[in-house]
């Protein structure tokens, strides 16, 4: 089966996502873990979380990711910057453990003018400092459109960043199609070529999540701006390929196109149809 859903919003709490996603025919759900710009968390309600975690085991649903305020900036120039992310992440990971064994992704960050070998030092550290033995959590770099001086457009700098975190064994990857397509890998035209250097170079052990999106730009672009399911240059037929992929299909998908529930609704339909059950023969 098809793992797949979308993001969803928070506002109105835990339980109420995983009726939306029920709603909408999937099986799984992207969330902010707070007001993406980064603001104060609410508090989480126990209850609220108990009632969603019974509704994600009663559907059989897929591992649910959350997704870090995309303000942080955990390689910025600015120390107050760097601590305010080690402390946002560090009070996530505490919080996700009402939802044990999920998926926790971020943005790697912008190096801003410093450069990615500094970035890339920064964002070690702080994973080193927040990662701790007792989280149930696994978090996920995602790959990055090289949009300024985003660090993790190249899968060398992700590898580079694992590399330096001492818990290995709780770092994974998120791959997004719109952005590693902005940042010059051919996934059209070359799917099985990308998946090939992705293993080689971070190894696709290390690949827990996909991001599932169209782009408006051209390969290379750097832009990262996510089009609808086939309305955009990646296309229907090659995002096809990538939820069939045979070292990717079993991987938990997660729509971040520009939609309200019934966009997301009939995207999770149409790539629902053009999965191929391995049952089917
Ligand atoms: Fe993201
Ligand atoms: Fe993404
Ligand atoms: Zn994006």
């Amino acid at each position: 089966m098809l793992n797949i859903g979308c993001h969803l919003s928070s506002s109105k709490g835990f339980l109420a996502m995983g009726k939306d996603a029920l709603k909408i025919g999937a099986n799984t759900f992207q969330f902010f873990t707070r007001n993406p710009r980064g603001s104060k968390a609410k508090a989480i309600d126990p209850k609220d979380a108990e009632a969603l975690r019974s509704l994600c085991q009663e559907h059989d649903f897929a591992v649910l990711l959350a997704h870090a305020p995309y303000t942080l900036n955990a390689c910025s120039n600015k120390a107050e910057t760097r601590t305010f992310a080690l402390e946002t992440m560090a009070d996530d990971l505490e919080r996700m453990e009402y939802l044990p064994h999920s998926l926790y992704n971020f943005h790697p960050g912008s190096h801003v003018g410093q450069g990615p070998e500094e970035g890339i030092r920064f964002i070690a550290q702080t994973l080193n400092e927040i990662l701790d033995v007792k989280h149930t959590t696994t978090v996920l770099l995602e790959t990055m459109a090289g949009k300024g001086s985003e660090v993790g457009r190249t899968f060398e700098e992700i590898a580079t960043i694992l590399d330096k975190v001492q818990l290995e064994h709780k770092m994974g990857v998120c791959l997004d199609t719109c952005h590693i397509f902005d940042g010059g890998y051919d996934i059209v035209n070359d799917l099985d070529g990308v998946l090939e250097s992705f293993d080689r170079v971070i190894g696709l052990n290390r690949l827990k999540a996909i991001h599932l999106n169209d782009s408006m730009n051209p390969l290379g672009s750097h832009k990262d701006r996510h089009a609808k399911i086939g309305e955009g240059t990646i296309g229907l037929p090659a995002l096809a390929k990538v939820i069939n992929h045979p070292q990717l299909r079993h991987l938990p998908f997660y729509l971040e196109t520009p939609n309200e529930l019934s966009g997301y609704a009939k995207e999770i339909e149409v790539l629902r149809n053009a999965y191929e059950e391995a049952d089917k023969g």
